[in-house]
């Protein structure tokens, strides 16, 4: 009968418009009820949608009431899913290994964020230099005596990036973007990865490797955090990685919360240890922490890393496509992660 069915969750692509056009054509598009995740849960055991092929997210912020997609919420999927095609880089919603395991392929939209992200690491880095949240504060401050107070006492604290180094905990996609950024403000980059990454990479951004997280703190005069988050970078940056870091130092977030213990931190930055930090990412997201809200040498954002428009077109395009090359076209998926599935139409 030709057409795959996909269970999309959420709402539909905003941008690639005729793309979504020409999708619709090939695949019959069947929407997730969302209204709570009991309300989904009873819908798959309903067995509401019939059989269906894939599932598709098409933005981050969108159709999320069905997470966390652990185990027991994956062993009521109808056993006719190959596929899991979603936006973002991120996927700490989901449990990888329990989709694999009933013979579901995933993939994320790397790449379409790295842009975005990597720029916003870039804002953050040269904040926590410059000091710019404390200038903006100042400045709107609307009073004439702070602001000059504020001018005077930066002038004795600002430093520039140019001849820093900047250490890299993690060197994947998003990092080596940062990395590549970094040194055109004239910094130096340190890196300490799990996965080598390919010579070239290393030689063009004339990286050096540190043989432990704990090398990578001593050397780096700003820490820049870019690993997924999962059981293994749980507080990855803790206490021990501060205390190693060089005083008077600075740290980066664009990676998730919960990979930097916030208390530790909060510590180091009252201490005087840590000079100053800045944030796209909060251990307990939404909410932030009220000591950090309080510093003035910390920038602080409401995770925009991969807020661009040009990245949601990315990664509307990059689940569309996965989703026809694995479910139509007998292709490999372009962006897999986990397990590596052939197309279900190539066996
Ligand atoms: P990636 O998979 O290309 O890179 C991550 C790297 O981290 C990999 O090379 C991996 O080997 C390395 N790594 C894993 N565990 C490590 C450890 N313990 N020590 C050192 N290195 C380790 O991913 P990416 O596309 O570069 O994205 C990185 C993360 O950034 C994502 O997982 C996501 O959570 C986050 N992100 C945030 C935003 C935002 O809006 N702030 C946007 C996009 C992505």
């Amino acid at each position: 009968n030709g057409k795959p069915r996909i269970l999309m969750l959420g709402d539909a692509p905003i941008y690639q418009l005729e793309h979504w056009n020409a999708f619709q054509q090939r695949a019959e598009i069947v929407s997730a009820d969302l209204s709570s995740r009991d309300a989904f849960m009873q819908s798959l055991r309903d067995n509401r949608y019939g059989a269906f092929d894939g599932i598709v997210k098409f933005a981050v912020e969108t159709g999320n009431a069905a997470s966390p997609w652990n185990q027991e919420l994956i062993s009521l999927l109808p056993p006719s899913v190959k596929l899991f095609a979603a936006a973002g880089a991120g996927f700490d919603y989901l449990d990888l290994t329990a989709l694999n395991a009933r013979g579901i392929a995933f993939a994320n939209s790397r790449g379409a964020g790295d842009t975005a992200t990597s720029d916003i690491a870039l804002f953050l880095i040269l904040a926590t230099f410059r000091l710019t949240t404390y200038a903006e504060w100042g400045a709107r401050s609307g009073d004439p005596q702070i602001f000059d107070e504020v001018h005077l006492d930066i002038t004795r604290k600002a430093r520039n990036p140019n001849g820093k180094t900047l250490g890299c905990v993690g060197l994947g996609a998003i990092q080596r973007e940062i990395a590549r950024k970094a040194k055109a403000f004239g910094m130096h980059i340190v890196y300490y990865e799990v996965a080598p990454p390919p010579e070239e990479v290393v030689r063009s951004l004339e990286a050096r490797r540190a043989d432990s997280l704990l090398e990578l703190a001593r050397e780096a005069d700003c820490v820049s955090v870019s690993v997924p988050y999962m059981d293994s970078t749980h507080h990855l940056i803790d206490s021990a990685f501060l205390a190693a870091m060089q005083p008077g130092s600075r740290i980066v977030n664009t990676a998730r919360g919960p990979v930097i213990d916030e208390a530790a931190l909060v510590a180091a930055l009252q201490s005087g240890h840590l000079f100053s930090a800045g944030l796209d990412v909060h251990e307990f997201e939404p909410r932030v922490s009220e000591e950090l809200i309080q510093m003035k040498q910390v920038t602080l954002t409401t995770h925009i890393g991969g807020v661009a428009q040009e990245t949601y077109e990315g990664f509307e395009t990059l689940v569309m496509s996965n989703t026809e090359r694995f479910l139509l076209d007998g292709q490999a998926l372009e962006t897999p992660v986990g397990k590596q599935f052939p197309s279900p139409l190539s066996t």
